[in-house]
């Protein structure tokens, strides 16, 4: 089981908090395309013919691809790899990009699941993260979705934001219930160095973030979504029962992936891989023949890290059985010793072979799993 990742790396406009690699200028759209179709070629044989179950173009704004582009690198895809009838094929987009015809096009192309970047239904938070649609759009995509046959939806949603208060969080997380989205992504308004959005804050043109909001809204997300009926089955994760994105959680266990495109990461169980994050290095690179990439080597112990660090962020948890077989009796050890200062303070709890996370710990996730880093 394996996986295929697709930076497109374009975006209308800037939004302040982001610090993915995109440009706003699409001047190099039709290249990086052409750089994609060759970068596929040169890397064919990456996943050695493993079946490929899912498929993920992400950005970037994958929706402003031209929808012969999108056509051209499905037919390429499933030429070159050996992609599953049945596979998932998820598209990023954003609302704007979103109208009847736009989406008609994506499900001709094959894409049968959709991630929608709506962030909130609310006109003041929209404007002061400068996204490229409203909130009339945000609603509207969802329906149009809907209609035109994706049942496979999931939105994104961000909260913690100063403009955003419980009552606004609340209204914009019953939206999505009451629409029939069976998959939510929810994350903290974080504040990445270099982006915009730290900028106006070292200038107080806005105010900090403020940590015990979001803590707030998460513990509330939490609630809602389980009384609703959606698991959260990862830390920013919330679906339906039988809703889960299969391509995330192929990464969180540990399949492989590769990545195409400028700044997309590739794993191949032995090794780890990230292309340059920069169009013009990428496009030249791949114009002479040669993927410009950066790579390492993992080793036990740094797999064993990542395991840590990623399956805490599942309702799965940490599976010891597993640590013992992959990496031996002694981690798993260490693992139990470390795990009892969480046990007795309710923020884990070992459920038969597994380290789980309790609501409360969710909260303290990444401190929590670098603690018990080998
Ligand atoms: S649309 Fe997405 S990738 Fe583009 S700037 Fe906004 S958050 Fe970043």
């Amino acid at each position: 089981m394996a996986g295929i990742y697709l930076h497109i790396p374009f975006c209308k406009q800037a939004c302040y908090y982001c610090n993915f690699h995109f440009s706003t200028s699409l001047g190099q759209r039709d290249a990086l395309v052409a750089s994609l179709l060759e970068e596929m070629q040169l890397q064919r044989h990456y996943l050695e013919r493993q079946p490929v179950h899912t498929v993920y173009f992400g950005g970037g704004t994958p929706s402003l691809l031209p929808d012969a582009d999108l056509h051209r690198l499905m037919t390429a895809l499933r030429r070159l790899f050996n992609i599953t009838p049945d596979a998932e094929i998820t598209l990023e987009a954003n609302p704007d990009d979103l109208h009847p015809e736009k989406l008609a096009a994506l499900h001709a192309a094959g894409v049968n699941r959709l991630s929608i970047g709506v962030q909130s239904f609310h006109e003041t938070d929209l404007r002061w993260m400068n996204r490229a649609h409203n909130s009339a759009q945000a609603l509207a995509c969802i329906q149009d979705a809907q209609a035109a046959g994706f049942r496979n939806l999931s939105i994104d949603l961000i909260y913690g934001g100063p403009t955003l208060s419980d009552a606004g969080w609340e209204e914009n997380v019953r939206q999505a219930i009451a629409l029939g989205v069976p998959h939510l992504s929810c994350y903290a308004l974080t504040v990445e160095p270099g982006t915009a959005l730290d900028s106006f804050i070292r200038k107080h043109k806005v105010p900090p973030v403020d940590p015990d909001k979001a803590a707030r809204h998460f513990e509330l997300l939490m609630q809602w979504m389980e009384a609703a009926g959606y698991e959260h089955y990862e830390i920013s994760n919330f679906a339906l029962p039988g809703w889960y994105s299969c391509h995330n959680s192929s990464y969180w266990q540990g399949a492989h992936y590769l990545g195409l495109g400028p700044s997309a990461h590739s794993f191949n169980g032995r090794s780890r891989q990230w292309n340059v994050s920069n169009n013009s290095v990428y496009i030249n690179g791949i114009r002479e023949g040669k993927v410009p990439f950066e790579a390492e080597i993992l080793t036990p112990a740094m797999a064993l890290n990542e395991y840590i660090m990623t399956s805490l962020r599942t309702a799965a948890g940490c599976n010891l059985q597993l640590v013992a077989e992959r990496f031996g009796d002694e981690p798993r050890r260490q693992l139990e010793t470390g795990s009892r200062e969480f046990i007795l303070s309710g923020k884990m709890e070992r459920k038969e072979h597994s380290l789980v996370l309790t609501r409360e710990g969710r909260l303290f996730a990444d401190g929590i799993a670098a603690e018990l880093f080998v």
